[in-house]
C-alpha cells in the first residue's frame, strides 16, 4: 500500500509534535508565536491523514474570518482537496451553517430564516425598545448581547461576568427586561441575529437531550483557537457539542485575554482540565518562532507585570539569532505628526530594505479614532493602506442577493446515474433571497406554504417547488427561480470559472447585474467591488459558498499589498515583519475608563498583544496634544527595559517640537466631557460592528 506520511508533522518540534498528537481532550497553553496555530492546523491534518478520521467529522474554530481563511491555506499544503475539512470557520460561521443545514430540531427557528446585520438587529431592537436616539439604541444593543452572551436571561442567575458588572445597572435592568419582546420580534420576522447563532444552539441542546445526542455526535474532535477569549455561552456550546466523549482540543494563552469587555472570560481555559476531565496538565511550547530576541525581551518584561497570568518566558527558537533593532519610542505633538510620523516609518523601512512589501507593515491601534490620521497620512502620501474595519460595512442588497444565487446555484447535484435533481437545504436562505430579488411576485403567503411543505417532508425548499400545493401562475414563478439557478449552475460547471467570473456570471443570469452599475454615489460599485476582489482570494467556487454570507470578509484568503491598519482586537493571532503601536497615552491606552473598571490588567495584555505581533521591529509613538487634550505617555511605556530602546529617541519628537513652535504644556488627563464625546462617538460606530461574528 501507500506508505503513511508523516511529512505534516516533520517541521514541528518535539513538543509541537506531541501536542499535535496527544490523545484529546486536551489543552496547550503557551505564549505568543510558539506555533500554537500552526500546532493545531497540523494536528487537523494529522487526524486525517493519520488518524483516518472523516474530514467532515473535524470542527475547527477559528477567532476570526481572516483566520479561518489562512487555517484553509494552511491545511490545503498538506492535504488533497478531498481531504480538506469543510468545517472551518468562526463559532458564528459554523453555527450558522449548522443551522441552516440541520436547524429544524431547534422551535424557535424557520427554515431558510436569514441572518439579521449588526446595523438592522439594532434597528429592531430600538423599535421594540422605543428608542429613537442611535447611541442609546447602541447602549442598549450591547447590554443585550452582553446578557445574552453570559446566558444570564434564560437561567435566572445573577450575571457574573466582569463586563457585565461594568455596565450601567439602569441599562441592564431595560436590557433584561427587553430580551423576550426583542427575540419574539426576530423570531416574528424569520430572522436571527448573530448571538443567536451561538445561544439558540445551546439552549435548545440544553432542552431537547435527542437534539444534543444528534449534533453532538456530528464531530468526533473539536479543535478551538484563541480558547482564552471564549465567552460563556461559546464554552458552553463547546461543552454540549463534545458532549460524553469530550474530545476538545483547544489551544490559548491566557496572557492575551483581551476580550473580558465582551464577557470573555479566561476561567474557561483555567478550568478546562476538570469541565473535560483531562487526566494530565495542559501541554506548554516555550519557544518562540515569531519575534527577534529583543522584542522577546520586552513582551517578557511586560507580561510578567501581569500578575495572575501563568509564568510562561518565551525563548528564541535560534540562540544564535542577532539581537536585532532597537525599540523605538516616540513622542510627537499632535496625532496629525503622529501620521506623519507613520508615512516616515514606512519609507524608512521601504528605504532600508527594498523588497520590503506594504503588507508586512502594521500600524496597530488601541481605538479606531487614533488611526484616522494616520490613514489620511499614509493615503495622501500616496502609501497603499488598508484600514481592517471591526467588521466590513453591510453589504447592499444587490451584493448580497448576487451572493445568494451563486449559492442556491451550487447548491444543486445531480446524482450519477439519477436524472434527479437535488437541491440542499443549506441554500434555503439563499432561495429565499433569490425570490425576493429581484422581485418577481413570490408573496408571504405563498412562500410560507412552500416552507411549511419543505419542513413537513423534511426537504430543501427549492425541492419542494415541484409538489408544493399553488396556482400554475404562483408555480411558475417558482420554477422561473430553479431555472435561472440551473443555468448559473450549468454554465459555471461548463466553463469551470473560477469566483469572481461565476459571481459576475449570476449577476448577469439573475438580472441585477444592470443594478450593479450605479446609484449616483458609487457606494454600489464599490461594494461589488469589493465583493469579486475578496472572492478572488477564494479557493474553489464551492468553499467560496460555504462561507460566503457567513464569515465576515467573505471568503477572502490573501491580503491585497497594503500598509494594514487595525485595532489590537484584529490583529490577535497575526503577525507583520514591522509593527507600530500608536497612540499610547494615559486615556487611550490604557484606556480612559480602564481604571474604574478594573481592566488595566486587560489593557496592559492588549499591550503584550501589540508587542508580540512584532517579527523585526517594533515602535511606539503617543501624541503630547491629541484633539484638544494634553496627554501623558501611557504607563506601559515604562514597563519596556531601558536597555531596549534605541538611544536617539528623542530627535526626530524634539525637532517637531520645534516646527510646532508650541511650548510643551503641563500634561492633564482629558477632561471628562472631552473623552466622553469622542468616546461616545466611537462606541456608537464600534458596538454596531462588535456585535457581528469575531
Ligand atoms: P499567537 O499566540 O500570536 O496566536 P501562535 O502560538 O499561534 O501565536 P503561530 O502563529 O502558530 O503561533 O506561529 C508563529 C510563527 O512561527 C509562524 O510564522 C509559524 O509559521 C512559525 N512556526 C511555528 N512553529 C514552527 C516550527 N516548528 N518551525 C518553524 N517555524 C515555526
Ligand atoms: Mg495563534
Amino acid at each position: 500500500g501507500v506508505p503513511v506520511t508523516r511529512d505534516h508533522l516533520a517541521s514541528l518540534n518535539d513538543d509541537q509534535r506531541r501536542a499535535a498528537t496527544a490523545p484529546a481532550p486536551q489543552l496547550l497553553l503557551a505564549g505568543a508565536g510558539t506555533g500554537k496555530t500552526e500546532t493545531l492546523a497540523r494536528r487537523v491534518a494529522d487526524l486525517i491523514l493519520n488518524g483516518g478520521e472523516q474530514p467532515d467529522r473535524l470542527l475547527c474554530i477559528t477567532f476570526t474570518a481572516k483566520a479561518a481563511g489562512e487555517m484553509r491555506l494552511r491545511l490545503a499544503s498538506v492535504l488533497a482537496p478531498d481531504q480538506m475539512p469543510r468545517w472551518v470557520g468562526t463559532f458564528h460561521a459554523a453555527m450558522a451553517r449548522l443551522l441552516m443545514e440541520d436547524g429544524a430540531g431547534l422551535p424557535c427557528l424557520a427554515r431558510g430564516f436569514s441572518i439579521l446585520s449588526p446595523g438592522d438587529a439594532r434597528s429592531l431592537l430600538m423599535q421594540v425598545a422605543g428608542v429613537t436616539d442611535i447611541k442609546d439604541g447602541s447602549q442598549l444593543q450591547e447590554a443585550v448581547s452582553l446578557l445574552r452572551n453570559a446566558l444570564a436571561t434564560t437561567e435566572g442567575k445573577r450575571p457574573r461576568s466582569a463586563a457585565l458588572l461594568g455596565c450601567d445597572p439602569e441599562i441592564l435592568e431595560r436590557a433584561t427586561a427587553l430580551v423576550p419582546a426583542y427575540r419574539a420580534a426576530l423570531a416574528d420576522r424569520e430572522v436571527v441575529d448573530f448571538d443567536d447563532l451561538i445561544v439558540l444552539p445551546v439552549l435548545g441542546m440544553r432542552a431537547d437531550p435527542a437534539l444534543a445526542d444528534r449534533w453532538s455526535g456530528r464531530w468526533s474532535e473539536i479543535l478551538v483557537d484563541e480558547y482564552q477569549d471564549t465567552n460563556l455561552a461559546q464554552h458552553a456550546l463547546v461543552r454540549l457539542l463534545a458532549g460524553d466523549r469530550r474530545r476538545v482540543f483547544a489551544v490559548g494563552d491566557d496572557l492575551q485575554a483581551i476580550y473580558g469587555w465582551r464577557g470573555a472570560d479566561v476561567a474557561h481555559i483555567r478550568n478546562f482540565a476538570s469541565d473535560y476531565r483531562m487526566p494530565g496538565d495542559p501541554l506548554r511550547l516555550e519557544i518562540n518562532y515569531r519575534s527577534s530576541p529583543t522584542i522577546l525581551r520586552a513582551a517578557n518584561a511586560v507580561g510578567a507585570n501581569d500578575r495572575e497570568a501563568m509564568r510562561k518566558t518565551l525563548r528564541p527558537a535560534d540562540p544564535a539569532r542577532p539581537a536585532g533593532v532597537s525599540i523605538a519610542i516616540r513622542e510627537v505633538a499632535t496625532a496629525e505628526q503622529e501620521g506623519r510620523g507613520a508615512v516616515g516609518w514606512v519609507q524608512a523601512l521601504r528605504k532600508a530594505q527594498a523588497d520590503l512589501a506594504w503588507r508586512d507593515c502594521a500600524i496597530l491601534v488601541r481605538a479606531g479614532f487614533v488611526s484616522e490620521p494616520i490613514v489620511k497620512a499614509l493615503q495622501e502620501a500616496g502609501i497603499p493602506v488598508r484600514l481592517v474595519s471591526e467588521r466590513q460595512p453591510d453589504a447592499p442588497k444587490e451584493v448580497l442577493a448576487v451572493i445568494a444565487w451563486l449559492r442556491l446555484a451550487m447548491s444543486r447535484s445531480i446524482g450519477e446515474g439519477e436524472t434527479q435533481e437535488q437541491w440542499q437545504a443549506v441554500a434555503d436562505d439563499a432561495f429565499r433571497r433569490c425570490c425576493a430579488f429581484p422581485a418577481r411576485g413570490i408573496g408571504g403567503s405563498l412562500f410560507r406554504r412552500l416552507r411549511d411543505h419543505a419542513t413537513d417532508r423534511g426537504i430543501a425548499l427549492a425541492a419542494s417547488v415541484g409538489s408544493v400545493e399553488a396556482s400554475d401562475a404562483e408555480r411558475d414563478r417558482l420554477l422561473a427561480v430553479l431555472a435561472i439557478a440551473r443555468r448559473i449552475g450549468d454554465a459555471i460547471a461548463g466553463k469551470r470559472l473560477g469566483v469572481p467570473a461565476s459571481l459576475r456570471l449570476a449577476a448577469e443570469y439573475s438580472g441585477i447585474q444592470d443594478r450593479l452599475r450605479d446609484d449616483g454615489q458609487g457606494r454600489l460599485t464599490q461594494a461589488w467591488t469589493a465583493c469579486l476582489q475578496a472572492a478572488a482570494g477564494a479557493g474553489s467556487v464551492r468553499s467560496y459558498c460555504d462561507s460566503a454570507g457567513l464569515d465576515d470578509v467573505p471568503g477572502e484568503t490573501e491580503v491585497p499589498d497594503a500598509v494594514q491598519v487595525m485595532t489590537l482586537h484584529r490583529a490577535k493571532g497575526l503577525e507583520f515583519d514591522h509593527v507600530l503601536l500608536a497612540g499610547l497615552e494615559e486615556g487611550v491606552w490604557p484606556n480612559w475608563q480602564a481604571e474604574k473598571r478594573d481592566a488595566v490588567p486587560e489593557e496592559r495584555r492588549l499591550f503584550y498583544v501589540g508587542i508580540t505581533r512584532a517579527r523585526h521591529s517594533l515602535r511606539l509613538s503617543w501624541v503630547r496634544q491629541r484633539r484638544s487634550w494634553d496627554a501623558k505617555p501611557s504607563r506601559f511605556l515604562d514597563e519596556i527595559p531601558r536597555s531596549l530602546l534605541e538611544s536617539a529617541a528623542p530627535a526626530f519628537a524634539s525637532s517637531k517640537r520645534a516646527d510646532h513652535g508650541a511650548p510643551a504644556r503641563m500634561a492633564a488627563p482629558p477632561t471628562q466631557a472631552e473623552t466622553d464625546r469622542l468616546v461616545a462617538a466611537f462606541m456608537a460606530r464600534r458596538t454596531a460592528a462588535s456585535a457581528g461574528p469575531q
